[in-house]
């Protein structure tokens, strides 16, 4: 099982090295701009190397929403981030669930979200899997509450299409964490990717506050327990720079035992 940690774009294999993991999650671009990511220099080092790459697309994309302004920008900027992570070789390109407005039709958000995959598909398709994150708030959102996440996926269902389980968003979501990874994988199928984060905010607080995982409001084992239940990589997306995310690998890797 792959350890590692959302980490600086600037050096991300200097960042893994520091930190002894063996995954790194980072940006390409401004994760709150609307910019396209530029070409990296160290493609070729990146791609090569023996660490695990995931990028996260931009917060600003939410390809649900019924608003023209924001959904079809999003649509261009993931097509362009999933270049981009092609790019250097990422294993995967990790996107917010998204949400619809106050007021308006989640079902027409799913059906956005196959919208999306159908605009992909007509310049080739995703050049690298495509992984869906459930996210911790919101009364709208399209991957936060199970019921939902089933219903994204039926409007997926033409498409290959990933699944990233952020476990604090989970707990402050709503869902509990026990057995989640049998309810989730009923509805998607597979867990491509887990995010192991404890939570500042408390069960069900709708609050997307990482905390590192013998911190904050969720009992470590059960992170544990999730991770070992879905036997995917693992990135940390904790507090504490290089040390903080450090700490929480090497308590993983104790907690998982040396066949992990
Ligand atoms: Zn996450």
């Amino acid at each position: 099982m792959r350890i590692g940690a959302h980490v600086d774009p600037t050096d991300p294999l200097a960042e893994a090295a520091a930190r002894d993991a063996e995954a790194v999650q980072f940006f390409l671009a401004d994760p709150q701009g609307w910019k396209a990511p530029k070409p990296r220099e160290d493609a070729d080092r990146l791609r090569a190397a023996d660490v695990d790459l995931y990028v996260h697309a931009p917060y600003v994309i939410n390809v649900a929403t019924l608003n023209n302004r924001i959904r079809i920008p999003s649509r261009k900027l993931l097509l362009g981030h999933a270049a981009a992570a092609a790019a250097v070789g990422a294993r995967g390109l990790i996107v917010h669930g998204g949400h619809v407005n106050a007021g308006d039709d989640l079902t027409v958000g799913f059906d956005n979200w196959r919208k999306t995959f159908a605009y992909a598909a007509d310049s080739g398709g995703f050049p690298l899997p495509i992984l869906i994150e459930n996210t911790a708030g919101g009364d709208n959102a399209c991957a936060r509450h199970l019921d939902a996440l089933a219903r994204l996926w039926d409007a997926l269902g033409d498409y290959e299409v990933g699944f990233c389980l952020d476990t604090c968003h989970a707990h402050a979501g709503g869902e509990d964490l026990l057995g989640l990874v049998d309810r989730v994988k009923a509805i998607t199928g597979r867990i491509d990717l887990i995010h192991a984060n404890n939570s500042k905010g408390a069960f069900n607080s709708g609050q997307d506050r990482h905390d590192n995982l013998t911190g904050g409001t969720i009992d470590p084992e059960l992170v544990v327990a999730v991770i070992r239940a879905a036997g995917a990589p693992v990135i940390v997306e904790t507090p504490g720079g290089t040390e903080g995310q450090a700490a929480d690998i090497a308590f993983l890797r104790g907690q998982l035992g040396p066949t992990a």
